[in-house]
């Protein structure tokens, strides 16, 4: 237990998609939220020894979450030269700036979708120990994929060192799975189909069902995360009818593929910030491939991302930071992409707090209520007018990670 702290005078945005609270009042002893409501003559009395913070009409909103990020990629079009050339260990250090950069900026939660010598859970380690100041992490280290898949393109020694492990057939997948979960992991990253980043058809299947059902069995028998990184429809329909909780990118999701999503209460996560790519490419020096296989699937991608948010799929904001022009601690840049899309302000922002922490499975995080983890932020400005005010950093002027201001 910590002294009492009272935010008062907000604008409270509480993540649960109700009108905000003009006056709002929120009451932290320690980690937890006590009260979380108007602010009254009573509550004011019962709490006069607190330490009071007057917000003077700031918004007052749950930390945000970005459930895809990847903590050894810097954001450079010049990515396969670092995954080969930077050790783990160096990778990690480097991870140090960018995960102070993330909560600095209002996330307050992220997951990481595949690390190099799952470093992630490393720095997650770091940051719970308190050596290192960044947000809660929910950790994937390597991420599952089969020979020849999307990231493995490199020769096998360079593999090891990679973000992934080659798996082919059921029993390697389990094992692979296994292996995350003794190093810490929280979540089970599997490739169902190619991608962008690397040379080969980004829709083909790749992992096939009876492969990751073996690795989602692992993750839910220890109450994990299992998650897939799918572009083509097929590979979607394979994950999904495999088990897992979250479609990573999702491009070709067809209308079988979006009843899947329904009836399995699954999530999409469209990462619309990994078309940052397209935006600066070219000049930047993205391969050619990764440019054109990224625009084949970017016209689709936007036309089922709406059909998704017309049929009522749940839909996660998750950024995968780190891929060329995506660079950490700009995570909030997926809350306008949402809002371009058809979300309203208010939807987008329940993408980054309630329906991600319910992606990842959070049960204390991602709205403001009595009883839940103080992960909070204060917006000097009003987000539901004006999404992009969360990209500025200077505009998040408090950031409380489990009651303690972090900045
Ligand atoms: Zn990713």
């Amino acid at each position: 237990m910590g002294a009492i702290k009272l935010l008062k005078n907000a604008l409270l945005i509480d993540g649960g998609g109700d009108e905000p609270l003009k006056n709002g009042c929120v009451v932290l002893d320690g980690a937890q939220i006590i009260y979380s409501g108007k602010e009254d003559h009573q509550v004011s009395q019962k709490y006069s020894d607190a330490e009071i913070l007057d917000l003077n009409g700031m918004a007052l909103m749950p930390g945000l979450i970005d459930t895809h990020v990847h903590l050894s990629l810097h954001g450079s079009p010049h990515y396969f030269n670092e995954m080969i050339m930077e050790s783990p260990t160096l990778a990690a250090l480097k991870a140090v700036k960018k995960v102070r950069r993330i909560i600095e900026s209002g996330f307050t939660t992220i997951r990481t979708m595949g690390d190099k010598g799952q470093l992630d859970i490393a720095v997650k380690t770091a940051i719970e120990q308190g050596d290192i100041i960044g947000p809660r992490i929910k950790a994937s280290g390597n991420c599952l994929k089969i020979t020849g898949g999307h990231g493995d393109m490199f020769p096998n020694h360079v593999v090891i060192l990679g973000m992934a492990r080659i798996v082919d057939g059921p029993v390697e997948a389990r094992k692979a799975a296994r292996e995350q979960l003794k190093a810490g992991a929280d979540n089970i990253k599997l490739m169902a189909t190619g991608g962008g980043m690397s040379p080969g058809p980004p829709t083909v299947p790749q992992l096939t069902i009876a492969e990751m059902q073996a690795a989602v069995e692992e993750a839910d028998k220890y109450e994990k995360t299992p998650a897939a990184h799918a572009i083509g429809s097929e590979g979607i329909k394979n994950a999904l009818r495999a088990g897992v909780r979250t479609i990573e990118h999702g491009s070709f999701l067809d209308e079988e593929g979006i009843d899947l999503l329904l009836a399995n209460d699954a999530f999409l996560i469209p990462t619309l910030a990994a078309f940052k790519t397209l935006k600066y490419g070219k000049e930047g020096g993205v391969p050619e491939y990764t440019i054109e296989k990224v625009r084949y699937f970017q016209t689709a991608h936007a036309k089922n991302l709406k059909k998704a948010m017309a049929a009522g799929v749940k839909i996660a904001v998750g950024t995968d930071a780190g891929t060329p022009f995506n660079y950490h601690g700009e995570s909030a840049y997926e809350l306008e992409c949402l809002v371009k899309n058809g979300y309203s302000a208010m939807q987008a922002i329940q993408a980054a707090t309630k329906v991600a922490a319910e992606a990842l499975m959070l049960e204390d995080v991602g709205t403001i209520e009595k009883g839940k983890i103080a992960d909070l932020i204060v917006v000097n400005g009003n987000p539901l007018k004006n999404i992009k005010i969360l990209q500025d950093i200077k505009k998040i002027e408090m950031v409380f990670k489990e009651g303690k201001r972090i900045s």
